[in-house]
């Protein structure tokens, strides 16, 4: 992605972010800045692949605010998601966001559906022209700052989930809909979490994204593509902790020693930058599949396990190198040590991924 247009971008965001950290949200003029720039979207970009994308998020890391590169990931699946209708309304939902006008967020969690989404209770019936759709969203990236809702509901419970499900779009202010105000949740905060609720929400059948019944395939192909975002930030987060705490090992003595003679250190940190390299090769490849249109959903799967995995394991081992300073409130190792929990839930938990993956191996296929 162009420098100098990055440079400027994190310049802005320089300047801004402990405002939006109060506030706990990233602002209207922080998307707008983003439309903009033209960096909302970019993972769609094809001329700029995906590796742009990843450039930017590696230019996020500077701010040690997983909130911030959360919010804007979870804004580009959405987007994502959006962009695969060509419906009219689709369409300029579409051009909002990507202006940095309006946000979008995904809803599928419900109380009692998380990983298994065949669960889902929320429901659409078919009227004259339209729908009436009524149900509970739980868990929604953004939600407190969304102005569409992308929602996966039952129109047809009599059949197996996969060819039962389908999606509408919700917008702000629907008749029918409450949005929540942001859940208090243990981190990445500048990403707000929040819960939908509809009651008799009428739509008209221009609301309805793809095919009736069709919503559970196109959830799983936007899948891919959260599993992709996801190795992607947790790589960059991962090796722009490893880079931050060099200065730290250096400086820091103990007992007459610096902490990066020790023994202990130097296999810590061989252990994590080696396995660091090496996913930065395998995301590098999936990059390289996602752009050229292949994706091996295998490789996918691995790479959301290991990237999110490791990133846990750096901040966890980092925090223990960091002593007692990285237990305070104001040092971003402490922050980190809760803020990236989520990742591993997002997307698809890991344990579920790895009984997927697991089943797989055991049982052959891809
Ligand atoms: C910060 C954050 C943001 C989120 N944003 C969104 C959003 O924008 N939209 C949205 O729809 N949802 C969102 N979610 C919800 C997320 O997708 C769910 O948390 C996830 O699907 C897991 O569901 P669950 O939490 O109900 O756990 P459950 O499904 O109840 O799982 C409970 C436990 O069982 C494990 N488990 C699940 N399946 C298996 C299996 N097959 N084998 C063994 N163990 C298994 C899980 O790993 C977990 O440890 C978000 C969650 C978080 C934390």
């Amino acid at each position: 992605m162009d420098n100098e247009k990055l440079k400027g971008l994190l310049a802005y965001i320089s300047e801004n972010i402990s405002s939006w950290n109060e506030q706990k949200y990233i602002p209207r003029d922080g998307w707008l800045t983003f439309g903009k720039q033209g960096v909302i979207g970019v993972s769609m970009d094809r001329e700029q692949g995906i590796k742009a994308f990843s450039e930017l998020i590696a230019g996020f890391c500077r701010f040690k605010n997983v909130g911030l590169i959360s919010s804007f990931s979870v804004n580009e699946i959405a987007l994502t998601l959006l962009a695969r209708f060509n419906s009219p309304q689709a369409a300029a939902a579409k051009a909002e966001v990507l202006e940095g006008r309006k946000n979008i967020s995904m809803c599928i969690t419900e109380e009692g559906a998380g990983s298994d989404v065949s669960a889902i209770a929320a429901e659409a019936a078919a009227v004259d022209n339209g729908f009436v759709l009524s149900g509970k969203k739980t868990m929604i990236s953004n939600g407190p700052i969304a102005d569409y809702f992308i929602v996966a509901v039952k129109t047809n419970k009599e059949v197996a989930a996969w060819r039962g499900i389908s999606l509408f779009l919700i917008k702000k202010d629907d008749p029918g809909l409450k949005v929540s105000p942001a859940l208090l949740k243990a981190g990445a905060h500048l990403m707000p979490l929040g819960e939908i609720e509809f009651e008799n929400l009428k739509l008209t059948e221009e609301r309805l994204l793809g095919k009736r019944n069709r919503g559970f395939e196109h959830l799983m192909s936007v899948l891919i593509f959260e599993r992709t975002v996801i190795s992607i930030m947790s790589t960059a987060m991962s090796e722009d902790a490893l880079d931050s705490v060099m200065g730290y090992l250096s400086e820091r003595e103990v007992f007459g020693k610096k902490l990066r003679d020790y023994q202990n250190t130097k296999m810590v940190m061989a252990d994590l930058f080696s396995r660091a390299r090496i996913m930065r090769v395998f995301v590098n490849n999936i990059m390289d599949d996602f752009d050229s249109g292949i994706m091996d959903k295998t490789d996918v799967i691995i790479g959301k396990i290991m990237a999110s995995e490791l990133l846990k394991d750096i901040i966890d081992a980092l925090y223990r190198l960091y002593g007692a300073r990285g237990y305070l409130a104001s040092h971003w190792i402490a922050n980190y040590y809760n803020d990236v929990r989520w990742i591993n839930a997002g997307g698809g938990s890991n344990e579920l991924l790895k009984d997927v993956l697991g089943n797989n191996i055991v049982h052959g296929g891809s």
